[in-house]
């Protein structure tokens, strides 16, 4: 067991000054367990005590590249010379939603905003200006920020999975009000049927469907490509807005997203995270139309720091080396080769496992088939998981754990052929 006591210290200064001792209670692991970190560079990180670790979590998902990109951070410093905010606009917007135009063919006009939560809020009231409409459909396992609207699943605990009732649909903790509740509808991922159910009952009023295809707080369960076309079609017939939210997923699975890969042009969609390699940033993009209700007197949008110089002058950095570089093909190779190491270790010791989600994120199941909705992903047995998970970061692996979280692969673990190597000892 690696020596976490100058981590145990710090907890017990820090939880007299930070809920939790920490800054999102995501990072609380227990007394005993929370971590704090000294650095990270490339797709390692290094704790106050001295232990290293090979980081499969990447800060859940930014760090595309890895840690401490010199690249990227050095054109984040030319944009710290620029000045930071203005409330007025630089060329360098243009040129970086020029880039995103060009990478994802959805994207016709671009809006930046800080962080993933404002992206999919802004998106959700874009879509309710557009179509003057109240409510939205979510889907089930899915994670789309902080705000009340979004903050809404099923309770799994004590449903009857054998029935044909749904679970009920509960707020993710205290202080979200149950009247936001009314304008929610939720549907179980890749249930064809419900989806046109739902359709039928509540479409014409829904403003949009927001989906993740790839669910990043759900262990990267998967959209399968008929589900989403069939949301799309549905969308169309009932005049509602498809949403797809590329926070966690885009500029990592694929260029232009997974719905690149999907096949499916949505109305708007969301992106954060690898877009800036860690730097905070984030888009609202889509249709023109659409996004031109973003006009005095239309949809109100703004916010103090978007298109930060620094962020913008990252995000240039990084989207460029993403669009013009084979690194997502290398981080992908990586994560290939990683399953294909993990699975002969655990095939020769007879444990059945398989994946979800993609070679740059992909989820760990212990099952012949994994979870393809949240409803089956909640009521399975985890346990011998997220056993494996702390045995792992004992032995110098992160990753998430408690199955919440995939592994996430970034460009600096292809590139480091000791990440490979360690990572597999440990398993
Ligand atoms: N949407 C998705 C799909 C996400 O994964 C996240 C963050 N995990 C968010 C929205 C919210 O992003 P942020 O944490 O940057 O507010």
């Amino acid at each position: 067991r690696r020596d976490l006591s100058r981590s145990n210290a710090q907890f017990r200064r820090a939880v007299q000054r930070l809920p939790l001792g920490v800054s999102s209670t995501f990072r609380y692991w227990g007394e005993d367990r929370t971590i704090y970190l000294a650095e990270g560079k490339g797709g390692r990180i290094r704790d106050i005590d001295g232990n290293h670790y090979v980081d499969y979590r990447l800060g859940y998902g930014p760090a595309i590249l890895g840690y401490a990109d010199n690249r990227v951070d050095a054109a984040a410093r030319r944009g710290m010379e620029v000045g930071g905010v203005f409330a007025l606009s630089t060329e360098r917007e243009l040129a970086v939603a020029d880039r995103i135009a060009k990478m994802v063919p959805s994207a016709e006009l671009v809006r930046f905003s800080n962080s993933g939560t404002e992206a999919v809020m802004g998106a959700l009231r874009l879509a309710r200006a557009y179509t003057g409409r109240e409510s939205y459909l979510l889907v089930e396992g899915g994670y789309h920020g902080l705000f009340d609207a979004a903050m809404w699943q099923a309770d799994v605990e004590g449903w009857d999975a054998g029935s044909n009732a749904d679970p009920e649909v509960v707020p993710y903790g205290k202080g979200i009000p149950p009247t936001v509740r009314k304008l929610a509808h939720l549907v179980p991922m890749n249930d064809m049927q419900r989806l046109e159910d739902t359709f039928r009952r509540h479409g014409d009023q829904l403003a949009a469907m927001l989906i993740e295809p790839i669910q990043g707080n759900c262990c990267a369960i998967s959209a399968r490509a008929e589900y989403v076309q069939l949301a799309r079609k549905l969308c169309d017939q009932y005049g509602v807005l498809l949403i797809i939210d590329e926070v966690k997923t885009g500029f990592r699975v694929a260029k232009g997203g997974v719905q690149s890969l999907l096949g499916v042009r949505p109305d708007i969609s969301t992106f954060a995270k690898a877009m800036g390699n860690g730097y905070p940033i984030a888009v609202i993009t889509g249709r023109a139309d659409v996004m031109r209700c973003f006009r005095c007197g239309g949809a109100s949008h703004g916010g103090t720091y978007t298109a930060h110089s620094v962020s913008l002058a990252a995000a240039e950095a990084c989207l460029r080396i993403l669009d013009e570089t084979p690194a997502l093909a290398t981080l992908a190779d990586y994560g290939a080769r990683l399953k294909t190491g993990v699975s002969s270790i655990l095939d020769a010791r007879g444990i059945v496992h398989s994946y979800t989600g993609h070679d740059s994120m992909f989820g760990l199941f212990f099952a012949a088939e994994p979870p393809d909705n949240y409803r089956a992903w909640k009521t399975s047995d985890y346990s011998f998981y997220d056993q494996m998970a702390y045995f792992l970061h004992d032995l110098g692996v992160i990753c998430e754990p408690d199955s919440r979280e995939p592994w996430f692969m970034c460009e600096a673990h292809g590139l480091d052929p000791a990440c490979l190597t360690d990572t597999l000892k440990a398993v």
